[in-house]
């Protein structure tokens, strides 16, 4: 049994875990963003998490063989067994090259030996897909307050160009942003934008309160941020932290948020992935089906896409997009939503 503190370290510990993938990301002649940082952030915890999550990864591909060869070895049109998947999207020409070349024998192998792991380029694509999102908000939307909870070993109030007035604000337990705050301090790192780091609870802690304290107005337009924390929360806690962020957005705000569908907990294709985190200390407690309504009922237009979506490619995801239509299917969502000028019961 882990107990809370010990729960709340692992968790902090994924913050590591998601620098060093930027990290790697970064030495990419083609990469999607460059965060000089990351390497340093991540460290050796960070090169851990790694090692762990590609062992987990090497399980997943053996045990899941079945289902990864209905899932991947699909054209337009066709029908599969398990899980029964119409794929009425066409495989990118990359991956599909490679299908033409091999035997259902060894696709497997074709799959093993692609360039990247499912789950670091996921994080890559995230991370590109937000920065875009906060950079167009304020660029284009002239909001000048930015909110970032959880931010872990996020960079962007450094490595991002910010129009000039932009108030940057993260929010995460205190001791990582200590260290996070002494590790670029001593390497000379400067910010690119005022800049506020607050050390609280995002669950418990009144940091609400304290947000405003440090100079954030609740009048004002802003951004939100919440990037690969809701999973690990129970559904309590994530309704709560979304009514918290709802009550502090005025019109016109935006927000942006990384979750998962229910079948992500449940589907044999994950199986392996909940049991190791829950193994870890750090089980994945709930997940949201319908992103859109939820934030509907709290006066927010919102959107969710899918990883390799048009929005949500940047030329880099090879795997088909399973259509929403198809049931009982894994779903990691990227969600952005604007505040509406009132809310409609
Ligand atoms: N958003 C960052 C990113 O994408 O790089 C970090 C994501 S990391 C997977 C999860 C983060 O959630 C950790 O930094 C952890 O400390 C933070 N976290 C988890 N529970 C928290 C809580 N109750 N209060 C504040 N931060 C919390």
């Amino acid at each position: 049994m882990v107990s809370e503190n010990n729960e709340k370290e692992s968790l902090a510990s994924t913050a590591y875990w998601i620098a060093a993938v930027r990290a790697h990301e970064t030495e990419r002649i083609d990469r999607l963003f460059d965060d000089p940082w990351a390497a340093l952030l991540a460290g050796q915890v960070g090169q851990g998490w790694l090692d762990r999550i590609a062992t987990i990864q090497t399980q997943a591909n053996r045990m899941s063989t079945d289902y990864r060869i209905s899932l991947h070895w699909g054209k337009p049109g066709q029908e599969w067994g398990y899980p029964a998947l119409r794929f009425e999207t066409a495989i990118p020409k990359n991956l599909a090259d490679a299908f033409e070349r091999a035997s259902p024998e060894n696709l497997v192998d074709v799959l093993a030996h692609r360039e990247e792991a499912p789950t670091e380029l996921g994080t890559v694509i995230r991370t590109k897909f937000f920065d875009d999102f906060l950079l167009h908000a304020t660029r284009e939307h002239e909001i000048r307050q930015v909110v970032i909870l959880a931010s872990g070993m996020d960079t962007r109030a450094f490595r991002l160009t910010w129009p000039a007035h932009t108030r940057l604000f993260e929010i995460d337990q205190s001791e990582l942003l200590l260290q996070k705050r002494q590790l670029l301090a001593s390497v000379g790192a400067s910010v690119t934008c005022w800049h506020r780091s607050i050390g609280a609870d995002l669950v418990e802690g009144p940091w609400s309160a304290t947000l405003m304290r440090t100079g954030f107005d609740p009048h004002q337009k802003s951004v939100w941020l919440i990037e690969g924390l809701l999973p690990y929360l129970s559904e309590s806690a994530v309704l709560h932290l979304l009514d918290r962020v709802t009550a502090l957005s005025a019109p016109g705000s935006r927000f942006g948020f990384t979750t998962a569908n229910g079948e992500m907990l449940t589907s044999p294709a994950t199986h392996i992935w909940v049991k190791s985190m829950a193994e870890m200390g750090i089980p994945w407690l709930s997940a949201m089906d319908d992103p859109e309504a939820l934030l509907a009922k709290r006066g927010w237009v919102a959107t969710a896409v899918q990883l390799g979506e048009e929005s949500a490619n940047f030329d880099r995801w090879p795997y088909p997009v399973v259509p929403r239509s198809v049931p009982n299917f894994p779903r990691s969502w990227l969600v952005t939503a604007v505040k509406r000028s009132s809310v409609k019961n």
